[in-house]
């Protein structure tokens, strides 16, 4: 390949708002069968909302909803976002705070540690009893295609909320024109089962690994390529860097985080998973006048 034409598909790349980080890409482009997709923010708008709200006795809403909303405040992910928009007005200011990616958050409010997270991880990762109702109430919020957030103070159950996300309009589409370019569509996702079921439905995917967390994401990567594969990955987490980078051809989403984009071989600015099907034709092409 002449590295003049290859520089010329990249000019064009960056005209549709495919930002590649050097030529060579391209040819990695070329190669690939497989699409791994995240599904929050990808897939999917990123912008939740919450859906569903609900206290343990004791405690109520509007206060579940304002300790969850401090606890969020240092997060950058969709859940957070949804639960602040919810409460609206001032939270408690937390004293520490960390985010565990794929999984939840821990914060000091009012002196007191709370987390919110996946409700398997607050109970399993922080010793806190889910009572048998609220894991019931759960399981039926997921099975509707919902993400639910579990939240404890110093050790007790406070409740849980429940937040969706709606489909991009163009993603569907996009998944058609990946399998009319040859490509086998997998998504991959630190969300649960039910969640993960209901997105792939509305888009046509019958391949999903959910409840993967970061570290399983990559090696889901590394599996599809022990079995041959030449896998692309497009995602827009912190979650998804590892296996971003792993990945033949990494793919983020503009609007995704920075290391999500530092990660990647290439950034689609507007985030459509439209163009990034118009990206692995283009590659393609260029390649085929080139040889
Ligand atoms: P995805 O793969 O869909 O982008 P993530 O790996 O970011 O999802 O998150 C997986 C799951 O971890 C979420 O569905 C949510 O249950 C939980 N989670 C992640 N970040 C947070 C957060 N800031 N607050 C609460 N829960 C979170
Ligand atoms: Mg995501």
């Amino acid at each position: 390949a002449t590295p003049t034409a290859l520089l010329v598909g990249t000019g064009r790349g960056s005209q549709l708002g495919i930002l590649i980080r050097g030529p060579q890409v391209l040819e990695q482009t070329r190669q690939v069968d497989t699409i791994v997709l995240d599904k929050t923010g990808t897939i999917t708008q990123g912008a939740m909302t919450v859906t569903t709200v609900s206290a343990a006795p004791g405690v109520t809403d509007d206060e579940l909803l304002r300790i969850a909303a401090g606890a969020e405040w240092g997060s950058e992910h969709p859940v957070a976002r949804a639960i602040a928009s919810a409460h609206g007005g001032a939270a408690p200011v937390a004293e520490s705070f960390a985010s565990h990616a794929g999984f939840g958050v821990q914060a000091v409010l009012e002196g007191s540690l709370v987390v919110a997270g996946r409700p398997e991880w607050v109970q399993d990762q922080w010793s806190v009893h889910l009572p048998i109702r609220f894991r019931g109430e759960a399981e039926v919020l997921e099975a509707a295609g919902g993400t639910v957030i579990a939240v404890a103070r110093d050790g007790d159950f406070l409740g849980i909320v429940a937040v969706s996300d709606t489909v991009k309009p163009t993603s569907a589409d996009a998944i058609a024109r990946f399998r009319a370019l040859g490509l086998r569509p997998v998504l991959l996702t630190g969300d649960n089962a039910g969640a993960a079921e209901h997105i792939a439905g509305l888009v046509g995917i019958d391949e999903v690994r959910a409840g993967v967390t970061p570290a399983g994401k990559l090696d889901a990567i590394r599996q599809l390529q022990s079995s041959g594969r030449v896998v692309a990955m497009v995602g827009d987490g912190v979650n998804d860097a590892a296996a971003l980078a792993a990945a033949d051809l990494g793919i983020a989403m503009g609007g995704g985080t920075d290391a999500a984009i530092a990660a990647s071989d290439v950034t689609i600015a507007s985030g459509d998973l439209l163009v990034v099907a118009d990206a692995i034709r283009l590659s393609r092409r260029t390649l085929g006048t080139i040889k």
